[in-house]
């Protein structure tokens, strides 16, 4: 059973997807709903919701008797702290989701990793035959996701929506990695662990937690299960193992690179300590066919292998990506580098790269800092070098380390134009 809504009306702070998500549901359920956003959003399907634009909202908060803050929508925002001074109760997106869909609930956290280790979540309950939602962070908003009685939930869970939460308490919680991230918003490393942890600190005995062996332990009384070398979903001698029985080999997961092997660690933990039967696990593990943009195969021509890493915005992401290839590496870096250091790629480039191409804004930067590459100008220069100059056997990598916004408009948009190129 979940905790009830608090009364209303109800004002709905910021009107992107999840806050948008929220005032239909709301409104939905015969709930009076106030929408507010400082700026200008494109807003469709809110009938029966009073919407403000370009507005704070600061008068609008006389008349309401709970808010629902979007994960976008900062703290300090002004309503925010108004509603907190007064004692109004202030819900995130994910605490009113979690309220009104009383299903078994697997909440992923962590830098790096949520996305695939949500779809991969997905993947290996419709193998086990499971119903299963997908949601969260990207893509689909939690509030008002629909699942068959006996279904799970599996939502992707971020530390601006954790830090919103109240009474949040998921039947499971997995925390991929912490690394320093977004310590623009959350001040510290610690604080940012904090919100992480949120996750797990109103957890039950009846709950699990899914942690990386040696981190140290959360509040919270969930059944703890922890993956990683030494851990009860063990890696070692090149497999994985659960409970000291062999699961699966590291060549059978359907993923490459030690990066995913830990995500799959941890959603095989999750699901065994749920008590998943092992051989659907096993076979889920070995057929998930991976998240768009991410170490992406998206063709094999005269050879060569094509790979989509549009989503490796930064040096580490490109660092873990070249790591997960044996094969000589043609490897298209550049865009809009964020200021960043790029020397850590050099040593690794020059290790496993037959070549780089650079593109975008700071390809000059990157040139400098790793010493080689050829200044390709745009993707489509790169990709007709890399492709004149690549060997049967032989990769080609698009995982820039850069934003996309000096030549495309994100990410996706910039994977799907390496996807047009290689299969033209
Ligand atoms: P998120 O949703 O947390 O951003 P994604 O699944 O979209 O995570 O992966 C984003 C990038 O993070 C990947 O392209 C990869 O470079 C890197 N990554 C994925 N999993 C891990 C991991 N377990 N540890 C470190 N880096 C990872």
């Amino acid at each position: 059973m979940r905790p009830p809504l608090p009364e209303g009306p109800f004002l709905v702070v910021g009107l992107k997807r999840s806050g948008l998500a929220a005032a239909r549901t709301l409104a939905a359920r015969g709930e009076e709903v106030i929408a507010v956003d400082a700026g200008l959003p494109d807003i469709e399907g809110l009938d029966g919701v009073e919407v403000h634009t370009a507005s704070e909202g600061l008068e609008l908060l006389d008349r309401a008797g709970a808010v629902v803050k979007s994960p976008g929508v900062p703290a300090q925002a002004a309503v925010i702290a108004a509603a907190r001074e007064r004692g109004v109760a202030v819900l995130g997106e994910l605490e009113l989701g979690w309220r009104l869909l009383d299903r078994e609930f697997i909440a992923v956290t962590g830098t790096n990793g949520k996305t695939t280790t949500v779809e991969l979540l997905g993947h290996l309950h419709r193998r086990a035959g499971v119903p299963v939602a997908v949601a969260g962070n990207v893509g689909t908003a939690v509030t008002g996701l629909e699942v068959e009685p006996g279904g799970v939930v599996v939502c992707e869970t971020s530390s601006f929506q954790l830090e919103d939460t109240v009474a949040f308490a998921p039947e499971a919680a997995i925390l991929l990695n912490v690394e320093a991230d977004h310590l623009d918003r959350h001040g510290t490393l610690a604080q940012y662990t904090t919100a992480k942890l949120e996750a797990f600190v109103r957890q039950g005995p009846g709950d699990v937690a899914v942690l990386p062996e040696g981190f140290p332990d959360p509040a919270g009384r969930a059944l703890r299960v922890r993956f990683g070398p030494g851990g009860e979903l063990d890696d070692r001698d090149g497999a994985l193992w659960w409970r000291g029985e062999r699961l699966i080999a590291h060549a059978q997961l359907a993923l490459r690179g030690a990066h995913n092997a830990q995500n799959a660690a941890a959603a095989a933990a999750a699901c065994l300590a749920r008590d998943m039967d092992p051989e659907a696990v096993r076979a889920g593990l070995a057929t998930f066919a991976g998240v768009a943009h991410r170490l992406e195969e998206i063709a094999r021509r005269d050879g060569v292998l094509y790979v989509n890493d549009s989503k490796a915005t930064n040096v580490a992401s490109t660092l873990v990506a070249l790591a997960s290839f044996d094969a000589p590496v043609h490897l298209i870096l550049g865009g809009q580098g964020k200021g960043q250091d790029f020397a850590p790629l050099r040593a690794p480039v020059a290790r496993r790269c037959a070549d780089a191409y650079l593109i975008g804004e700071d390809a000059g930067r990157i040139g400098e800092a790793i010493a080689t590459g050829r200044p390709s100008g745009d993707l489509e220069g790169a990709v007709a070098a890399a492709r004149a100059a690549a060997a049967p056997g032989e990769v080609v990598l698009l995982s820039p380390a850069c934003a996309s916004f000096d030549q495309f408009a994100d990410f996706e948009a910039r994977g799907e134009a390496f996807r047009a190129l290689v299969s033209n």
